[in-house]
């Protein structure tokens, strides 16, 4: 059940963000959750909706992306966007290689506009 433990997380930094007088802001979060969770945008939508209607966070938006993941390979230099995991360079099979992005979700910012 990822998507409502990171649903919690949004509104737990909400609750610690805003405080009062929010339910009269219009508030985006923006959200990137990575390729290899389970977790998609809808299903964290949903897990959200849940959680606001106790909240009085009605107003609240999510915007959720998706991260790419690059691999960087120690080897050969190759720079590779990956849709699924990968044990090796896809370019020359060496198993040494960085990954970036690979977080399964990140809340990058808060957008907060009076109404
Ligand atoms: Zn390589």
């Amino acid at each position: 059940m990822h998507d409502i433990m990171f649903a919690g997380r949004i509104v737990d930094l909400l609750k610690d963000k805003i405080g009062k007088g929010a339910e009269q802001k219009h508030i985006v979060v923006n959200i990137a959750l990575g390729p290899f969770t389970h977790v998609t945008a809808e299903s964290l939508r949903s897990a959200f909706r849940i959680l606001i209607e106790k909240e009085s966070l009605e107003n609240v938006v999510l915007n959720i992306q998706t991260n790419d993941v690059v691999i960087k390979c120690k080897k050969c230099g190759a720079s590779e966007k990956i849709i699924k995991p990968v044990a090796v360079c896809p370019e020359c099979g060496w198993g040494d290689f960085e990954i970036e992005n690979a977080e399964e979700f990140v809340i990058q910012s808060i957008e907060i506009k009076e109404a």
